[in-house]
Order: C-alpha cells, then structure tokens, then sequence
C-alpha cells in the first residue's frame, strides 16, 4: 500500500465527517484491529532487513497523523454550538386559540336577576336544597291536605332507622332532635322561613336557588329547576310597593316598553294573591304561539305575606306587613333568550351551551 496516497485519502475524508458516527466509523477502518494501520503494520516483517525500520517508522507516523485528526474533529464536533430551539418555532404561524369556558345561561340570568334586586336593596340568601317539612310546607300556611305535600309532588327523603341528633353550632350543645319528614325543597319559600325566623325587620331579601318535584321531563318541565324567591317585610309594606319593585324587575330584563298585569289567585302563603303576566315580547301582545294567542305571558307568582306566616315566625302581624314573589329562572331565560326547550339547559351540550 502507498503510505502518500493514504495521507491524501486521509485529509479528504476527514473534512466530510460531521458527526461523531462518521467519525468513529472512519476511526475504525483506519486504526481497528483489522483497519488499514494493522494490515500496514502485518506487512513490515515480510519486507527486506534494511527496509523495515523506514517503513515502520512512515506507519508509526502514519497512525500518529491520523489520532491527531480524529481528535482535532472530535473537538470540533463536540464544540459546535445546539440547535437553538426557538428555530423550531415559526412566529409567523397563527397561535392555538385557548377555549375559554364562560358563565351557563340560568346563572348569568340568577346573577342579572340578583344584581337588579341589589341595586334596590335587597340582599341576597342562599338556603340548603335539603329542608325541613315545617319550613317547606307548615311554617308557609300549606295545610296537610294540601296536594303539593303529596308523595307525587315533592321528593322526600328516607330517614335512617336511628335518630340522628345533630350539635348546635353555637353552643357545642344537642339541637333540639330532628322531628317530621325532610324533602328537597320544593321551592325557595323556606328560606323566607329562615330569614324570618333568624332576622328581624325589616328585611328586604331575594334567595336564588334550586327546587326539586318530581315532575316528569319534557319540553316545558323538568324534576330539578331554578327559582328566584324575594320578599320585603317592613310596617307599611303595601301592595303598591309590590307592584313597583316587580314592574321595575321586568322593565329591567325585558326592556322599557314591557307592559304588565296582575291576575288574581290563591297560594296559600299570601293573602291577597296574583298572578304575574308581561306583555308577550314575542309578539308585542297581538298573540303567537309562545303566548297561546293570549299576547301575554304569565312569570312569576306573588303577594301579601299572609299574616299566619307571620305567626309561625314570632312577627308581629299587627305591626308588620310585607310582600313576596316568586319566579322560575328557566322560564324567564327561555323567553328572553328564545329557547323552547327547558332540557337543553341540562344537557350540557356545547353546541348549546356555546351560544351564550
Ligand atoms: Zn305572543
């Protein structure tokens, strides 16, 4: 082999590696055990005597060349600086959109509903979904045989076999025990309860939440909803006050032109009693199919604070009065949103749920 035609061969194809694969690859065939040096170095014995030592010493040089090149590549390799990763972003590529999440009609409906009653100084109360027989029915004037306390009109729970005594979270002492049935309430009205069992007057309060009556679902109803409950209670509460907290409500969701009337009927915890109905904002009262032709179209229940509820609470009905309403939140998002049907709410289906 021609020691001067390695070297060229060397010295070209060391400038072509660029990885330290190459470059070990180019070591092996070079200086391996079965490499070009060891056949080089196989080969001196079988030269004449007075040749040898040259040639050893043109290998010997040889191999020297070659680990100094591989070392001068080895720290070019290594030295050269990564890929900076912000190559690997294109900034002039549009960004991933986040999916922002945002409020579900009926809460954004409770909390515009809640914001107008404050702004009238009401405060808001919240009380639990899960009430007493007393504070759902009793305490608000709805006598045994009424036919909302049926098993088929509200879901009452079952109560374990041993009584449970719940502590007094004041006192560290046993409440009074647990007597009568519990229920998923109904509607908001025990909180009126509440309230008036634990504050004094006057007291002007709205209490948005859930109810429960096991109604079976379709378009228009559903076994779980949503209320608004207000009332005022003050001396000198009057039926006109009623009138113009509830006509300045509706004027507010619906807008300036909204018309209003008030029907007579009976619940049984106010006295007199009536029935709400608005213009229907559909068809401006001419009659449609929303309104049933009627051009009107009923929202809420509402009335004097009958003075028995007074009596169950410690009020003095001779020296206070005071009105309460109240109105389903899905049926006041449906017409102002124009929703037909009451399960879309529930469904969770984005495409719905998406439009708000
Ligand atoms: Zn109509």
């Amino acid at each position: 082999m021609d020691i001067e035609a390695i070297k060229t061969q060397i010295d070209s194809e060391i400038q072509n590696i660029n990885s330290p694969e190459e470059l070990e690859d180019f070591r092996v065939r070079f200086l391996g055990r079965k490499g070009i040096i060891a056949q080089l170095t196989s080969t001196i014995p079988s030269l004449p005597q007075q040749e040898r030592a040259a040639v050893g010493q043109d290998v010997n040089a040889l191999k020297n060349k070659i680990l100094s090149l591989i070392n001068e590549k080895q720290k070019l390799i290594t030295a050269r600086p990564i890929q900076p990763a912000v190559t690997l972003c294109d900034i002039s590529m549009p960004g991933i959109v986040q999916d922002l999440g945002h409020l579900h009609p009926i809460t954004k409906v409770v909390d515009e509903i809640c914001t107008i009653f404050n702004r009238m100084g009401f405060s808001v109360v919240e009380g639990p979904e899960i009430e007493t027989e007393y504070n759902n029915f009793t305490g608000l004037n709805i006598p045994l045989e009424h036919p909302s306390r049926d098993v088929f009109d509200t879901f009452y729970l079952k109560l374990p076999r041993y009584p449970v005594i719940p502590l007094s979270r004041s006192t560290g002492k046993q409440a009074n025990r647990q007597t009568g049935k519990l229920l998923l309430r109904s509607h908001t009205s025990p909180v009126q309860i509440r309230v008036m069992k634990s504050r004094k007057a006057p007291l002007a309060v709205v209490v948005p939440g859930r109810v429960y009556r096991p109604d079976a679902v379709d378009a228009s109803h559903s076994f779980m909803f949503h209320q608004i409950e207000g009332f005022m209670v003050d001396k000198n509460i009057r039926f006109s006050d009623l009138k113009g907290v509830l006509e300045a409500l509706a004027k507010a969701v619906f807008g300036k032109d909204i018309k209003m009337r008030f029907r007579p009927h009976f619940f049984p915890f106010t006295e007199p009693s009536a029935e709400v109905d608005i213009s229907c904002i559909i068809c401006q009262g001419k009659g449609c199919s929303v309104c049933g032709k009627k051009g009107w179209l009923e929202i809420l229940g509402s009335g004097m604070i009958h003075p028995n509820v007074f009596k169950y609470v410690g009020y003095d009905a001779k020296k206070y009065t005071g009105f309460a309403f109240g109105l389903g939140i899905e049926r006041i998002a449906m017409l102002k949103y124009g929703i037909d049907d009451i399960r879309l709410f529930f469904e969770n289906d984005l495409r719905f749920l998406g439009q708000f």
